[in-house]
């Protein structure tokens, strides 16, 4: 979800120069057949990309096709470098050997992500493919910052270019090859929704952009003899700095632990009330440890008349059943709750309508009622967003409160404010006792 939100961010970085419209034309080609004639010959079992096997087939495929690719320009270039003795084409021709290392580094991450569960890592090493997106998030600003110091160094001390041939023609060979490159991470990266492979294609696209603008300065310099050169570079330089500060926040965000996806929560949380005896669920959490890795708890409301050690033994059924089939490590809580009292339904009832009007983005569960002499003590814990500031959280709990007492004088509220760990999550208002399975 948040994922394509964020590949879209990163595409409109580079428009405003014509790359879109490249990568289009681009797509157009050949290039489909290629990408696909080397998926299916190269990952067995393409489409069950939900397997950690599979999964490191793609990134193994991603970060060998980008080393080839790399050397390929490395080799050309130094070789033609020595042959024209341009000491600006053998410099480049290493630039390329340092740009395979980030195919190294994804390389090397996808296969330490694949390492299964030990002694000292329990929940696997999943992370590890964060981690890596994060070294080439910071290869990707570290090119933009050279070419920021470079642009600068060059406005003080201009150089006079050369417009030759021979280096255009290089130059067009680097772009065609970064652009098949970058267009091809991009696929596989969102097939098997890898952050590092969205931050090679990053990667392949700053080094596009920066090889264009060099290209542009220099027919630009052949048209007019003015020098943009150091301008252009000023400017590319920020816009690729920028993008690698963007996936580098993209991929702090699961390592420092992140919202569940809507999807994920309707999907755990059906899959839980799907099961007879249970009535329903709230409070789930769920932990990333890497792409399809993921542990997770969840309260489920169970009828406070059966048996705990039938309800107990529903909870662990589905505790294995969700192991085996979504592949989730799960925890459930067990909430015992009222499906007959008559008042303890009306005043659930009475809560929940009232709630739904002051605020439909909050919710309520674990409702209890308490009969006290002069007084029913109503129990229960309210989820509210996590933008509420203590004074709205306030407000609403005395708004609340003043309309059930305005309902039945007797009404004591004891209420427990908590926070959603989904996000940005549709409003929904639990729905307790009498659903039907
Ligand atoms: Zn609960
Ligand atoms: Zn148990």
């Amino acid at each position: 979800m948040d994922y394509h939100r964020k590949t879209c961010e990163s595409e409109e970085l580079y428009s405003g120069t014509d790359k879109d419209a490249m990568i289009v034309r681009f797509e157009k080609n050949g290039e489909t057949q290629m990408t696909e004639f080397l998926v299916t010959h190269f990952i067995k079992n393409h489409e069950a990309v939900e397997k950690v096997s599979v999964r490191t087939a793609y990134g193994v495929l991603a970060s060998v096709v980008g080393i080839f690719c790399n050397v390929f320009l490395f080799g050309m270039k130094l070789i033609l470098g020595l042959v024209l003795h341009s000491v600006s084409v053998t410099a480049d021709a290493f630039n390329n050997l340092s740009d395979a290392g980030s195919s190294i580094i994804s390389f090397i991450g996808v296969k330490m992500a694949e390492k299964p569960a030990d002694e000292e890592h329990p929940f696997g090493h999943g992370r590890m493919e964060y981690i890596a997106a994060l070294i080439v998030a910071f290869l990707v600003m570290e090119v933009g910052f050279t070419f920021l110091k470079d642009s600068f160094s060059k406005i003080w001390h201009p150089e006079t270019l050369h417009f030759q041939a021979i280096s255009i023609t290089i130059l067009l060979l680097s772009i065609g090859v970064k652009l098949w490159l970058g267009v091809f991470n991009r696929k596989l990266g969102e097939k098997i929704q890898s952050k590092v492979m969205m931050a090679v294609f990053a990667d392949s696209m700053g080094d596009v952009i920066t090889t264009s603008a060099t290209i542009l300065s220099l027919i630009v310099y052949g048209l007019t003899g003015v020098n943009i050169d150091a301008f252009v570079g000023l400017g590319v330089a920020l816009v690729v700095m920028w993008a690698g500060f963007s996936i580098a926040k993209d991929t702090l965000e699961p390592l420092i632990g992140e919202a569940v996806d809507p999807e994920i929560y309707e999907k755990i949380k059906k899959y839980v009330e799907k099961y007879e005896g249970i009535v329903g669920t709230h409070d789930l959490i769920v932990h990333n440890y890497g792409p399809n890795r993921s542990m997770a708890s969840i309260h489920a409301e169970v009828p406070n008349d059966v048996n705990i050690e039938t309800s107990h033994e529903i909870i662990d059924r589905i505790e294995r059943e969700a192991m085996e089939e979504l592949g989730i490590f799960l925890v459930i809580h067990m909430d015992p709750i009222e499906t007959k009292d008559q008042q303890v339904l009306m005043i659930r009832g009475q809560v929940e309508e009232l709630l739904k009007k002051l605020d439909p983005d909050s919710s309520i569960h674990d409702l209890r009622v308490v009969n006290g002499e002069e007084q029913i003590n109503i129990i229960f814990d309210m989820v509210v967003p996590f933008r509420y500031s203590d004074e709205v959280k306030e407000r609403l709990q005395y708004e609340l409160i003043d309309g059930l007492q305005k309902i039945d004088p007797r009404y004591q509220c004891v209420i427990t404010v908590e926070h959603s760990y989904v996000s940005a999550q549709e409003a929904e208002t639990p729905k307790m006792g009498e659903n039907e399975k």
